[in-house]
């Protein structure tokens, strides 16, 4: 069984809709196909809880008229049927009349996430009845009924298995079609996985299952070795270990959700992340093989706030790091970069929701200094540190606008804090320096 994952740009209109049926029709092995919802409908239905909070009766209705226009056009073009174009038609007004329901009925705390997975129940629901007139058999499942995480940020994959086997076996079919970024949390909640969260579905549903691999499709042919919303000449990497690709997807690189390596890591079960629009080209391939060490890519993450906390007292005293960790860890932050002088911390954060709270308890011990708007480039390679050459990237701080270095932490990465205004020319400068030599720092 191999899981498959397509994004909402391969599903973003009926053209894509057929690519994508094309490519899963190619092969018989078992399958079960998550799939994202139409590209632009999440941030319609963000909009939508938005206007349903703001009680703006105007704003629901434009954000359901544009959801609406979007699968319309779909139906339109894929169902050649009118009986099927028109049950289509029904069901997609049932789904937007719940839509309408939710959007004026009571606010509360689970109704962001009932309202922006909407777009992966319409979606999927879209496309499985396309392949039934295509006469491709398959069964549609539904996320909810086993995508039991208990907490999101540490997914639980046997009791997703647990629940998910005797589904399968209920429907048995060599075709499954699912929904990403929905799940249940240990309340029974409905949750999202964050936004970007349909690729780890994909990797939750593939640990649960066991699957062979998981595939991630996309509109762009692998991991590039830098960012290329930022950057030209950038280029896809074929082999990344594990490690590599969480640095990668945890500082930044918006082809995989942050957290999507974790649940296949123990079982080792590769990831391929491919493109829906060139599907020959070869892709990447995340797994525990080691091809090349050193320097594979770069990538950056924004919306970090730098903390410089400064004190005398600290000078020589055993005990102030684990007073300072304490007040982060009360209010459940968590820290990325960290460096230490004898009188000073400077420490990141990306998570802003308490750093008043946190400033104030922490002014009652030490001075502190607090900048917001920076960006962590991150240099990611296996053994990038053991790796003679990397102390070369030093040769290039000078020309670098750098406010603090993380290098040891681990063997695979080099953390460089910048404002968030430089990352475009950092990144660019970087590029053209480390990469000059194939793969290689030069
Ligand atoms: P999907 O909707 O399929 O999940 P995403 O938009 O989430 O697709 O991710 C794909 C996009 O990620 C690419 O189009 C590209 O612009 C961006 N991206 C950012 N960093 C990288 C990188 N290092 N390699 C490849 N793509 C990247
Ligand atoms: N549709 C969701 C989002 O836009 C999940 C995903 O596409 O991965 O964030
Ligand atoms: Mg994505």
């Amino acid at each position: 069984m191999n899981v498959l994952k397509f994004g909402g740009t391969s599903v973003g209109n009926a053209a894509n809709i057929r690519k994508v049926v094309e490519i899963i029709s190619q092969s018989e092995e078992k399958k079960i196909i998550v799939l994202s919802a139409m590209s632009g409908v999440t941030n319609l239905l963000v909009n939508l809880h938005k206007a349903s909070v703001d009680g703006n009766d105007a704003e629901i209705s434009e954000a359901l008229q544009a959801i609406k226009v979007k699968h319309f056009e779909a139906i339109d073009s894929l169902f050649t049927n009118s009986q099927s174009a028109s049950e289509a038609m029904v069901q997609i007004d049932q789904y937007l009349a719940d839509l309408r329901e939710l959007a004026l009925g009571d606010i509360r705390p689970s109704l962001y996430a009932e309202i922006v997975t909407y777009g992966e129940t319409m979606l999927t629901y879209l496309f499985s009845k396309y392949l039934d007139q295509q006469q491709i058999e398959n069964v549609l499942l539904d996320a909810k009924e086993f995508m039991y995480v208990g907490s999101v940020e540490n997914p639980d994959v046997n009791a997703v298995g647990a629940r998910l086997k005797p589904v399968l076996n209920r429907k048995p079919s060599t075709l499954y079609i699912t929904q990403g970024f929905v799940c249940l949390d240990d309340k029974g909640n409905i949750e999202t996985l964050k936004r970007g969260g349909s690729d780890f579905s994909a990797t939750i549903i593939g640990a649960a299952v066991g699957a062979g691999e998981v595939q991630i499709w996309t509109d762009i042919d692998g991991l590039h070795n830098n960012d290329p919303r930022f950057v030209q000449e950038t280029r896809p990497i074929e082999h990344l270990t594990y490690n590599e690709a969480a640095e990668l997807a945890y500082f930044g690189a918006k082809i995989l959700h942050p957290q999507t390596v974790a649940p296949v890591i123990d079982k080792d079960i590769p990831v391929w992340l491919k493109n829906t629009f060139e599907p020959q080209a070869a892709g990447t391939k995340i797994s525990n093989e080691h091809h090349n060490r050193g320097l594979k890519a770069i990538s950056a993450k924004d919306g970090i706030t730098a903390i410089r906390i400064r004190s005398n007292r600290m000078l020589g005293a055993h005990g102030f790091l684990k007073t300072i960790f304490e007040v982060f860890d009360r209010y459940e932050t968590s820290i990325d970069m960290i460096t230490t002088s004898e009188v000073a911390i400077s420490l990141t954060i990306d998570d802003n929701r308490n750093l008043k709270a946190i400033v104030t308890e922490l002014s009652v011990i030490a001075e502190i200094t607090v900048e917001q708007e920076h960006s962590i480039i991150c240099i990611v390679g296996e053994n990038l540190i053991e790796d003679h050459e990397s102390y070369k990237a030093f040769s290039l701080l000078d020309k670098l606008p750098v406010r603090m270095i993380s290098y040891g932490g681990s063997n695979n990465n080099i953390s460089l804090l910048v404002p968030t205004k430089e990352k475009v020319k950092t990144l660019q400068y970087l590029n053209a320096q480390l990469f000059r030599l194939e793969g290689a720092l030069v």
